[in-house]
């Protein structure tokens, strides 16, 4: 057992590394929350730099997730745009919609990179990105040439 550090332990620990983070110096913190200096030293070195980078990480895993949000939402747009063009004939809305959610595909693939080391997140793209596939190419199977095109397009997409 690692021996217990008394500012991971103190109950105003995050008042304790907001001082130490705005540059306070570790004797005038410790004397302030009524700590040995050694510790809040051992602290400052040892633990404050893993807990800061943590705290990095998980506000840009957050920022990603808010941008991954938003991409999803367009290509709801996107589909919904594609839905209806198809229902009504209007096969050059159609392929503008098609244009768009490519695009939001190619996105949702570079977040899918950017956020590797969350299998859950990685698995939802996966997902979406099927059934988007499979959506695409349903909805131009009446249409051989647009259709042709897209699964053109959607495999150099996938190659790169
Ligand atoms: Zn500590």
């Amino acid at each position: 057992m690692p021996r217990r550090c008394t500012v991971c332990d103190h109950p105003e620990r995050n008042g304790i590394d907001d001082a130490l983070v705005s540059g306070a110096p570790y004797r005038s913190v410790a004397r302030r929350f009524g700590l040995s200096e050694s510790a809040v030293y051992r602290h400052k070195t040892e633990h404050l730099p893993a807990r800061l980078l943590k705290a990095r990480e998980a506000e840009e895993v957050a920022q990603a997730d808010d941008l991954l949000e938003q991409v999803r939402h367009l290509q709801t747009h996107a589909l919904d745009i594609l839905d209806r063009a198809e229902k009504t004939g209007d096969l050059r809305t159609a392929l503008a919609a098609i244009s768009q959610a490519r695009g939001n595909l190619e996105l949702l693939g570079k977040l899918a990179g950017e956020l590797d080391e969350r299998p859950v997140v990685n698995l939802n793209v996966s997902t979406e990105w099927l059934e988007l596939r499979a959506v695409i190419v349903g909805a131009l199977e009446p249409h051989p040439a647009a259709h042709r095109a897209v699964l053109k397009a959607l495999k150099s997409a996938s190659n790169g």
